[in-house]
């Protein structure tokens, strides 16, 4: 029996993951100057927190969720996104009492039982960071400006950076109501979906994937014409800071964000070059959830990264060891094997990478493999040269090869690369 990945999840190989280092590794970069600290939350949490948090009635939730019961019963679900989580931690651990402005950020794994398709496994990866405590817009144009900060260093280009706004719970009542009426002229292009959605929350039609469904909202009426005085403020000063900070956007009224706790600032950054799956973040402020999910009434923003996108579109970065090693022992004879392997391992703690064969070759055999490695330089040691005390050091870029004494050949060899 040959066994294979479960059907939607995949490898991430060797040669794939200096690609993946390099995208963490700068978000860990960045995001550090920025004040974030790193939190790491389980990959399974209480299915209720989700349901909760992201709500009830979306597809995530209701369609797309890993969901099971544990053996004492409890229904737990593998995360489908971070956000949930981190507030579950932030609150469980009263981490407002340590510091009134939390800056978070949490980078893995995350699941969804959608069907396996172009560009979609049921397990993907997201590198998230959270602004909790501050109400912006300040926190709005930083979070923003970091993201596009970030995917500048990762050398992403034409990438067009959507804005919106959903207003508060005070503006959007009189605006879900006009959509509605607006949408009851519509009711038979919805999808099944979206038809119930018309009742229970019609912004959730602006982020139906069916194409009937996207054709109706063309014309429906927009957020930014319903704003209160304090969201229009809020608003209209993001977007002075992101032009102060020459940050290029464009404000997109039909920018919805469907999830039930988004409130005030949404955004999404889209590129080209991907097709139809062509976000590579979302996020946006969410005011209400943390009092929602029984926490201190704080506002909120955040943004989730799809790492597969920006992994895709970074170019590929060379993995660790594929640089090749710094030395490569070649040893030929029993004695000399023996020692190299305990100068091997020596070397190793010196810092210097270095490979040998341990099957007994020829030197033509060890050399091939060198080259193969792309070691930069190759010991040889045979029996002559532990007569002598003196190895021949080969460097296999210039050719060049040099007598090399052997009493202190580790510390000699660790000098030789400063
Ligand atoms: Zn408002
Ligand atoms: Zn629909």
């Amino acid at each position: 029996m040959q066994y294979k990945a479960v059907r939607g999840f995949k490898d991430i190989l060797p040669h794939q993951v200096g690609t993946w280092n390099r995208a963490e590794s700068e978000a860990k970069r960045i995001f550090g100057l920025f004040g974030f600290q790193e939190i790491r939350v389980p990959v399974i949490e209480k299915a209720e927190l989700f349901a909760r948090g992201i709500g009830q009635d979306t597809d995530i939730v209701s369609k797309e969720m890993y969901t099971f019961q544990d053996r004492k019963g409890t229904y737990v679900a593998m995360r489908p996104e971070a956000t949930a989580s981190v507030l579950r931690a932030y609150i469980e651990h009263k981490l407002y009492e340590v510091y009134p402005v939390q800056k978070l950020f949490t980078i893995g794994p995350m699941f969804r039982y959608e069907r396996p398709q172009k560009g979609r496994s049921r397990q993907f990866h997201q590198i998230n960071a959270e602004i909790i405590g501050d109400p912006g817009p300040k926190s709005d144009s930083e979070l923003i400006f970091m993201v596009m900060w970030f995917f500048s260093c990762l050398g992403l280009r034409d990438l067009i950076l959507n804005i919106n706004s959903l207003g508060c719970p005070r503006c959007r009542g009189p605006f879900r109501a006009e959509l509605k009426d607006y949408l009851k002229g519509y009711f038979a292009h919805l999808c099944p979906d979206c038809q119930r959605r018309m009742e229970t929350n019609p912004l959730r039609v602006f982020d139906c994937k069916v194409e009937t469904c996207h054709e109706a909202v063309k014309d429906a009426p927009s957020m930014p014409d319903f704003l209160c005085d304090n969201c229009t403020d809020h608003f209209e000063t993001l977007t002075l800071y992101l032009k102060g900070l020459d940050i290029d956007f464009v404000v997109n009224p039909h920018l919805m964000r469907g999830l039930d706790y988004y409130t005030r600032t949404t955004f999404e950054v889209q590129t080209q070059e991907l097709g139809a799956q062509n976000a590579i973040v979302g996020g946006g402020r969410y005011d209400g959830l943390i009092k929602e999910l029984g926490g201190p009434d704080n506002p909120a923003i955040g943004f989730a990264i799809g790492t597969e996108r920006i992994v895709e579109l970074s170019g590929e970065h060379p993995t660790q060891g594929e640089k090749g090693p710094d030395i490569f022992l070649a040893p030929l004879g029993k004695e000399a094997e023996d020692k190299s392997f305990i100068w091997l391992q020596e070397l190793r703690k010196g810092g210097l990478s270095c490979e040998m064969e341990y099957r007994s070759l020829g030197l033509k055999a060890q050399m091939r493999r060198a080259d193969r490695l792309k070691a930069r330089k190759v010991l040889i040691v045979g029996e002559d040269e532990l007569t002598k005390g003196k190895g021949i050091l080969r460097d296999m870029v210039s050719k060049e090869q040099r007598e090399l004494p052997l009493d202190h050949v580790v510390d000699e060899l660790i000098r030789l690369r400063e």
